[in-house]
Protein backbone atom coordinates (compact mmCIF):
# COMPACT_ATOMS: atom_id res chain seq x y z
CA UNK A 1 0.00 0.00 0.00
CA UNK A 2 1.77 3.50 -0.80
CA UNK A 3 2.46 5.42 1.84
CA UNK A 4 -0.24 7.51 3.71
CA UNK A 5 0.05 11.06 5.64
CA UNK A 6 -1.24 11.92 8.88
CA UNK A 7 -4.74 13.98 8.08
CA UNK A 8 -2.44 17.01 9.58
CA UNK A 9 0.13 16.92 7.21
CA UNK A 10 -2.22 16.26 4.24
CA UNK A 11 -4.30 19.17 4.85
CA UNK A 12 -1.35 21.57 5.36
CA UNK A 13 -0.23 20.58 2.41
CA UNK A 14 -2.98 21.57 1.00
CA UNK A 15 -3.49 24.37 2.35
CA UNK A 16 -0.16 25.48 1.43
CA UNK A 17 -0.25 25.08 -2.40
CA UNK A 18 2.01 21.96 -2.41
CA UNK A 19 0.70 20.07 -5.75
CA UNK A 20 2.69 16.78 -4.94
CA UNK A 21 0.08 16.78 -1.26
CA UNK A 22 -2.69 18.19 -3.64
CA UNK A 23 -2.51 15.11 -5.82
CA UNK A 24 -1.87 12.43 -3.40
CA UNK A 25 -4.75 14.11 -1.04
CA UNK A 26 -7.34 13.57 -4.25
CA UNK A 27 -5.65 9.96 -4.38
CA UNK A 28 -7.35 9.50 -0.86
CA UNK A 29 -10.71 10.42 -2.12
CA UNK A 30 -10.61 8.17 -4.96
CA UNK A 31 -9.42 5.78 -2.75
CA UNK A 32 -12.63 2.81 -2.40
CA UNK A 33 -10.15 1.19 0.38
CA UNK A 34 -12.12 1.66 3.76
CA UNK A 35 -8.89 3.02 5.79
CA UNK A 36 -8.36 5.55 3.07
CA UNK A 37 -12.10 6.67 3.30
CA UNK A 38 -11.98 7.38 6.79
CA UNK A 39 -8.65 9.35 6.45
CA UNK A 40 -10.23 11.19 3.47
CA UNK A 41 -13.32 12.47 5.73
CA UNK A 42 -10.69 13.58 8.52
CA UNK A 43 -8.96 15.65 5.39
CA UNK A 44 -11.91 16.98 3.97
CA UNK A 45 -13.21 18.03 7.20
CA UNK A 46 -9.95 20.37 7.90
CA UNK A 47 -9.94 21.61 4.63
CA UNK A 48 -13.74 22.12 3.92
CA UNK A 49 -13.68 25.60 5.92
CA UNK A 50 -10.82 27.28 2.92
CA UNK A 51 -12.84 25.68 0.28
CA UNK A 52 -15.58 27.32 -1.87
CA UNK A 53 -13.55 30.48 -3.25
CA UNK A 54 -13.14 29.89 -6.94
CA UNK A 55 -15.96 29.57 -10.09
CA UNK A 56 -16.74 25.88 -10.97
CA UNK A 57 -16.97 25.62 -14.67
CA UNK A 58 -18.59 22.82 -16.32
CA UNK A 59 -17.06 22.28 -19.52
CA UNK A 60 -19.20 19.39 -22.36
CA UNK A 61 -19.18 18.69 -25.60
CA UNK A 62 -18.67 15.57 -27.99
CA UNK A 63 -15.52 13.96 -28.33
CA UNK A 64 -14.18 15.50 -31.03
CA UNK A 65 -16.12 19.07 -30.63
CA UNK A 66 -12.62 20.55 -29.40
CA UNK A 67 -12.52 20.60 -25.93
CA UNK A 68 -9.21 19.62 -24.89
CA UNK A 69 -7.61 22.14 -27.27
CA UNK A 70 -10.24 24.92 -26.44
CA UNK A 71 -9.17 24.12 -22.14
CA UNK A 72 -5.46 24.93 -23.28
CA UNK A 73 -6.08 28.04 -25.58
CA UNK A 74 -8.94 29.28 -22.99
CA UNK A 75 -6.70 28.46 -19.79
CA UNK A 76 -3.46 30.43 -21.16
CA UNK A 77 -5.77 33.44 -22.02
CA UNK A 78 -7.31 33.15 -17.86
CA UNK A 79 -3.55 32.31 -16.81
CA UNK A 80 -2.10 35.20 -18.98
CA UNK A 81 -4.58 38.04 -19.22
CA UNK A 82 -6.53 37.67 -15.69
CA UNK A 83 -3.33 36.01 -13.29
CA UNK A 84 -5.83 33.12 -12.52
CA UNK A 85 -4.95 29.91 -11.16
CA UNK A 86 -6.42 26.94 -12.97
CA UNK A 87 -7.36 23.40 -12.20
CA UNK A 88 -9.06 21.43 -14.31
CA UNK A 89 -10.33 18.04 -13.32
CA UNK A 90 -12.64 15.33 -15.66
CA UNK A 91 -15.25 13.45 -15.87
CA UNK A 92 -15.26 10.09 -18.02
CA UNK A 93 -17.16 6.99 -17.16
CA UNK A 94 -16.71 5.98 -20.94
CA UNK A 95 -12.86 5.52 -20.39
CA UNK A 96 -14.12 2.36 -18.42
CA UNK A 97 -15.50 0.85 -21.52
CA UNK A 98 -13.06 2.46 -24.15
CA UNK A 99 -9.67 1.92 -22.23
CA UNK A 100 -9.31 5.31 -23.34
CA UNK A 101 -9.54 8.18 -20.79
CA UNK A 102 -9.80 12.19 -21.48
CA UNK A 103 -7.23 13.92 -19.99
CA UNK A 104 -5.44 10.56 -19.58
CA UNK A 105 -3.28 11.08 -22.46
CA UNK A 106 -0.56 13.08 -21.43
CA UNK A 107 0.03 14.96 -24.67
CA UNK A 108 -3.41 17.19 -24.45
CA UNK A 109 -2.95 20.35 -23.05
CA UNK A 110 0.62 20.46 -23.12
CA UNK A 111 1.71 24.00 -22.09
CA UNK A 112 -1.17 24.18 -19.25
CA UNK A 113 0.03 20.74 -17.82
CA UNK A 114 3.64 22.52 -17.66
CA UNK A 115 2.50 26.04 -16.27
CA UNK A 116 2.76 26.16 -12.35
CA UNK A 117 -0.40 28.44 -12.06
CA UNK A 118 -2.32 25.36 -13.90
CA UNK A 119 -3.12 22.02 -12.44
CA UNK A 120 -4.29 19.28 -14.09
CA UNK A 121 -5.96 16.16 -13.27
CA UNK A 122 -7.12 13.33 -15.32
CA UNK A 123 -10.57 11.22 -14.64
CA UNK A 124 -10.26 8.47 -12.42
CA UNK A 125 -10.18 5.26 -14.11
CA UNK A 126 -12.48 2.13 -13.70
CA UNK A 127 -15.34 3.44 -11.06
CA UNK A 128 -18.77 3.76 -11.35
CA UNK A 129 -20.59 7.17 -12.58
CA UNK A 130 -21.48 7.47 -9.19
CA UNK A 131 -17.85 7.17 -7.62
CA UNK A 132 -16.61 9.52 -10.32
CA UNK A 133 -18.92 11.83 -9.33
CA UNK A 134 -18.10 11.78 -5.98
CA UNK A 135 -14.58 12.25 -6.12
CA UNK A 136 -14.53 14.71 -8.92
CA UNK A 137 -16.76 17.09 -6.12
CA UNK A 138 -14.08 16.21 -3.60
CA UNK A 139 -11.83 17.19 -5.84
CA UNK A 140 -13.04 20.88 -6.60
CA UNK A 141 -12.97 21.57 -2.96
CA UNK A 142 -9.42 20.01 -2.61
CA UNK A 143 -8.31 22.67 -5.01
CA UNK A 144 -10.02 25.54 -4.15
CA UNK A 145 -8.15 25.16 -0.54
CA UNK A 146 -5.50 24.37 -2.34
CA UNK A 147 -5.71 28.23 -4.02
CA UNK A 148 -7.26 27.80 -7.44
CA UNK A 149 -9.37 29.96 -8.36
CA UNK A 150 -10.86 28.41 -11.26
CA UNK A 151 -11.98 24.89 -11.47
CA UNK A 152 -12.85 23.53 -15.05
CA UNK A 153 -14.87 20.07 -15.15
CA UNK A 154 -14.40 18.66 -18.55
CA UNK A 155 -16.64 15.70 -19.40
CA UNK A 156 -17.82 14.21 -22.81
CA UNK A 157 -21.19 15.15 -23.86
CA UNK A 158 -22.77 11.29 -24.11
CA UNK A 159 -24.94 9.90 -21.40
CA UNK A 160 -25.07 11.12 -18.03
CA UNK A 161 -21.95 12.87 -16.36
CA UNK A 162 -22.91 15.99 -17.65
CA UNK A 163 -26.13 15.79 -15.05
CA UNK A 164 -23.67 15.06 -12.36
CA UNK A 165 -21.09 17.68 -13.26
CA UNK A 166 -23.92 20.63 -13.91
CA UNK A 167 -24.65 19.43 -10.31
CA UNK A 168 -21.53 20.24 -8.84
CA UNK A 169 -20.72 23.58 -10.81
CA UNK A 170 -21.57 27.18 -10.79
CA UNK A 171 -21.75 27.62 -14.44
CA UNK A 172 -22.30 25.27 -17.49
CA UNK A 173 -20.78 25.78 -20.90
CA UNK A 174 -21.72 23.64 -23.93
CA UNK A 175 -18.90 23.76 -26.61
CA UNK A 176 -20.81 22.71 -30.18
CA UNK A 177 -19.67 22.29 -33.66
CA UNK A 178 -21.39 24.03 -36.57
CA UNK A 179 -23.21 22.51 -38.96
CA UNK A 180 -22.79 18.89 -37.47
CA UNK A 181 -26.86 18.36 -36.48
CA UNK A 182 -27.86 18.28 -32.94
CA UNK A 183 -28.64 14.37 -33.67
CA UNK A 184 -24.88 13.94 -34.53
CA UNK A 185 -23.71 15.53 -31.67
CA UNK A 186 -25.43 13.73 -29.78
CA UNK A 187 -26.91 16.42 -27.69
CA UNK A 188 -30.20 16.07 -26.23
CA UNK A 189 -32.35 18.91 -25.16
CA UNK A 190 -31.93 18.41 -21.41
CA UNK A 191 -28.23 19.42 -21.95
CA UNK A 192 -29.22 22.44 -24.09
CA UNK A 193 -31.33 23.07 -21.07
CA UNK A 194 -28.34 23.20 -18.94
CA UNK A 195 -26.25 25.35 -20.36
CA UNK A 196 -25.35 28.73 -19.16
CA UNK A 197 -23.43 29.35 -22.42
CA UNK A 198 -22.99 27.82 -25.62
CA UNK A 199 -19.63 27.75 -27.82
CA UNK A 200 -19.56 27.53 -31.20
CA UNK A 201 -16.19 25.88 -31.74
CA UNK A 202 -13.52 26.06 -34.64
CA UNK A 203 -15.13 29.59 -35.93
CA UNK A 204 -11.88 29.46 -38.28
CA UNK A 205 -10.77 29.46 -41.86
CA UNK A 206 -13.85 28.61 -44.17
CA UNK A 207 -15.57 27.29 -40.91
CA UNK A 208 -16.18 30.76 -39.99
CA UNK A 209 -19.27 31.71 -41.82
CA UNK A 210 -21.33 27.93 -41.02
CA UNK A 211 -20.15 29.02 -36.95
CA UNK A 212 -22.03 32.11 -36.94
CA UNK A 213 -25.64 30.80 -38.95
CA UNK A 214 -25.12 28.26 -36.32
CA UNK A 215 -24.46 30.63 -33.46
CA UNK A 216 -27.74 32.40 -34.69
CA UNK A 217 -29.63 29.47 -34.89
CA UNK A 218 -28.34 28.20 -31.25
CA UNK A 219 -29.43 31.86 -29.70
CA UNK A 220 -32.75 31.57 -31.33
CA UNK A 221 -33.42 28.09 -30.31
CA UNK A 222 -32.28 29.33 -26.44
CA UNK A 223 -34.74 31.97 -26.59
CA UNK A 224 -37.76 29.57 -26.35
CA UNK A 225 -36.47 28.63 -23.13
CA UNK A 226 -38.16 30.39 -20.09
CA UNK A 227 -35.69 32.00 -17.73
CA UNK A 228 -34.47 29.80 -14.84
CA UNK A 229 -34.44 31.41 -11.03
CA UNK A 230 -30.76 32.46 -12.07
CA UNK A 231 -32.90 35.20 -14.62
CA UNK A 232 -29.49 34.37 -16.50
CA UNK A 233 -30.25 34.84 -20.28
CA UNK A 234 -27.91 31.82 -21.95
CA UNK A 235 -25.32 33.31 -24.67
CA UNK A 236 -24.13 31.39 -27.60
CA UNK A 237 -20.49 33.12 -28.97
CA UNK A 238 -18.42 31.48 -31.35
CA UNK A 239 -14.55 30.99 -31.11
CA UNK A 240 -11.54 29.37 -32.02
CA UNK A 241 -8.92 28.01 -30.15
CA UNK A 242 -6.58 27.32 -32.92
CA UNK A 243 -6.89 30.95 -33.45
CA UNK A 244 -7.66 32.47 -29.44
CA UNK A 245 -10.38 33.88 -31.16
CA UNK A 246 -13.21 34.52 -28.98
CA UNK A 247 -12.12 33.75 -25.90
CA UNK A 248 -12.85 37.29 -24.00
CA UNK A 249 -16.16 36.77 -24.67
CA UNK A 250 -16.76 34.26 -22.90
CA UNK A 251 -15.11 34.86 -20.07
CA UNK A 252 -16.90 37.79 -19.86
CA UNK A 253 -19.97 35.91 -19.91
CA UNK A 254 -18.99 33.94 -16.78
CA UNK A 255 -17.89 36.61 -14.82
CA UNK A 256 -21.24 38.68 -15.31
CA UNK A 257 -23.12 35.68 -14.52
CA UNK A 258 -21.12 35.15 -11.19
CA UNK A 259 -21.60 39.17 -10.73
CA UNK A 260 -25.80 38.52 -11.72
CA UNK A 261 -26.13 35.54 -9.20
CA UNK A 262 -24.21 36.71 -6.42
CA UNK A 263 -26.20 40.23 -6.52
CA UNK A 264 -29.37 38.07 -6.32
CA UNK A 265 -28.55 35.56 -4.33
CA UNK A 266 -29.11 32.65 -6.61
CA UNK A 267 -25.10 31.39 -6.77
CA UNK A 268 -25.42 31.01 -2.68
CA UNK A 269 -29.13 29.06 -2.93
CA UNK A 270 -27.98 27.17 -5.61
CA UNK A 271 -24.43 25.64 -3.93
CA UNK A 272 -26.49 25.07 -1.22
CA UNK A 273 -28.42 23.31 -3.39
CA UNK A 274 -25.94 21.17 -4.38
CA UNK A 275 -24.99 20.38 -0.78
CA UNK A 276 -28.07 18.55 -0.35
CA UNK A 277 -28.03 17.24 -3.45
CA UNK A 278 -24.54 15.61 -2.52
CA UNK A 279 -26.02 14.38 0.60
CA UNK A 280 -28.53 12.68 -1.09
CA UNK A 281 -26.32 11.21 -3.39
CA UNK A 282 -24.11 10.19 -1.02
CA UNK A 283 -27.25 8.45 1.12
CA UNK A 284 -28.47 6.21 -1.99
CA UNK A 285 -24.91 5.32 -2.38
CA UNK A 286 -24.04 4.34 1.28
CA UNK A 287 -27.92 2.03 1.76
CA UNK A 288 -27.01 0.61 -1.60
CA UNK A 289 -23.44 -0.38 -0.37
CA UNK A 290 -24.55 -1.63 2.79
CA UNK A 291 -27.26 -3.43 1.53
CA UNK A 292 -25.28 -5.47 -1.10
CA UNK A 293 -22.42 -5.90 1.80
CA UNK A 294 -24.79 -7.39 4.30
CA UNK A 295 -23.72 -10.97 4.87
CA UNK A 296 -27.73 -12.32 4.95
CA UNK A 297 -28.10 -10.66 1.78
CA UNK A 298 -25.06 -11.80 0.22
CA UNK A 299 -26.06 -15.63 1.33
CA UNK A 300 -29.36 -14.92 -0.47
CA UNK A 301 -28.50 -13.08 -3.29
CA UNK A 302 -27.88 -15.89 -5.58
CA UNK A 303 -30.98 -18.32 -4.93
CA UNK A 304 -33.54 -14.70 -4.62
CA UNK A 305 -31.66 -13.27 -8.44
CA UNK A 306 -31.99 -17.16 -9.52
CA UNK A 307 -35.72 -17.01 -8.57
CA UNK A 308 -36.20 -13.37 -10.62
CA UNK A 309 -34.29 -13.97 -13.72
CA UNK A 310 -35.92 -17.61 -13.97
CA UNK A 311 -39.88 -15.39 -13.82
CA UNK A 312 -40.30 -17.35 -10.32
CA UNK A 313 -40.66 -14.37 -8.06
CA UNK A 314 -41.20 -10.58 -9.56
CA UNK A 315 -38.48 -8.40 -8.46
CA UNK A 316 -40.38 -6.07 -6.55
CA UNK A 317 -41.28 -8.99 -4.09
CA UNK A 318 -38.00 -10.38 -4.14
CA UNK A 319 -36.59 -6.90 -3.51
CA UNK A 320 -38.94 -6.64 -0.44
CA UNK A 321 -37.81 -10.41 0.53
CA UNK A 322 -34.16 -9.42 0.30
CA UNK A 323 -35.01 -5.85 2.51
CA UNK A 324 -36.76 -8.41 5.18
CA UNK A 325 -33.39 -10.20 6.10
CA UNK A 326 -31.81 -7.13 7.32
CA UNK A 327 -32.25 -6.08 11.04
P1 LIG B 1 -12.08 16.83 -27.91
O1 LIG B 1 -12.21 15.40 -28.29
O2 LIG B 1 -13.41 17.47 -27.74
O3 LIG B 1 -11.18 17.05 -26.72
O4 LIG B 1 -11.41 17.58 -29.17
P2 LIG B 1 -9.90 17.99 -29.47
O5 LIG B 1 -9.51 19.17 -28.68
O6 LIG B 1 -9.04 16.77 -29.33
O7 LIG B 1 -10.00 18.44 -30.99
C1 LIG B 1 -10.50 17.60 -32.00
C2 LIG B 1 -9.94 18.01 -33.36
O8 LIG B 1 -10.41 19.33 -33.67
C3 LIG B 1 -8.43 18.08 -33.39
O9 LIG B 1 -8.00 17.56 -34.64
C4 LIG B 1 -8.12 19.56 -33.30
O10 LIG B 1 -6.92 19.90 -33.94
C5 LIG B 1 -9.32 20.19 -33.97
N1 LIG B 1 -9.55 21.53 -33.43
C6 LIG B 1 -9.69 21.86 -32.12
N2 LIG B 1 -9.89 23.18 -31.96
C7 LIG B 1 -9.89 23.72 -33.22
C8 LIG B 1 -10.05 25.06 -33.71
O11 LIG B 1 -10.22 26.05 -32.98
N3 LIG B 1 -10.02 25.22 -35.07
C9 LIG B 1 -9.84 24.16 -35.92
N4 LIG B 1 -9.84 24.41 -37.21
N5 LIG B 1 -9.67 22.89 -35.47
C10 LIG B 1 -9.69 22.66 -34.14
Amino acid sequence: MPKRFTPDAYAAGVLSGNRVLLSRAITLVESTLPSDQALAHAVMEQVLPHAGKSVRVGITGVPGVGKSTFIEAFGNYLLEQHGKKLAVLAIDPTSQRTGGSILGDKTRMETLAADPNAYIRPSPAGKTLGGVARSTRESILLCEAAGFDVIFVETVGVGQSETAVHEMVDFFLLLMLAGAGDELQGIKKGIMEMADAIAITKADGANLHPASSAQAEYQGALHLFSLGASTWSPRVSVCSANEKTGLAPIWESITEYVQLTQQNGYFHQRRQEQHLHWLRHSIRQQLEERFYQHPAVQAQWETISGQVTQGQKSPFAAAAELFGLLP
